[in-house]
């Protein structure tokens, strides 16, 4: 994934900072994972994937 597009994705909800991990995209605060479809992030809560609390703190 463009680095540059990266840095300016927010989280929807917070508007937080997002991590990028293997093809997702993780706000860690709302515990949501954002799907990447062919280098296309999908920044919509109702396909975002909730985190478990033992993943978050692998991050
Ligand atoms: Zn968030």
């Amino acid at each position: 994934m463009d680095k540059k597009l990266l840095e300016i994705l927010v989280c929807p909800l917070c508007k937080g900072k997002l991590l990028l991990k293997k093809q997702e995209l993780i706000c860690k605060f709302d515990r949501l994972a954002f799907p990447i479809h062919d280098d296309i992030p999908v920044m919509l809560e109702h396909e975002a994937r909730v985190i478990s609390l033992e993943e978050k703190d692998e991050l």
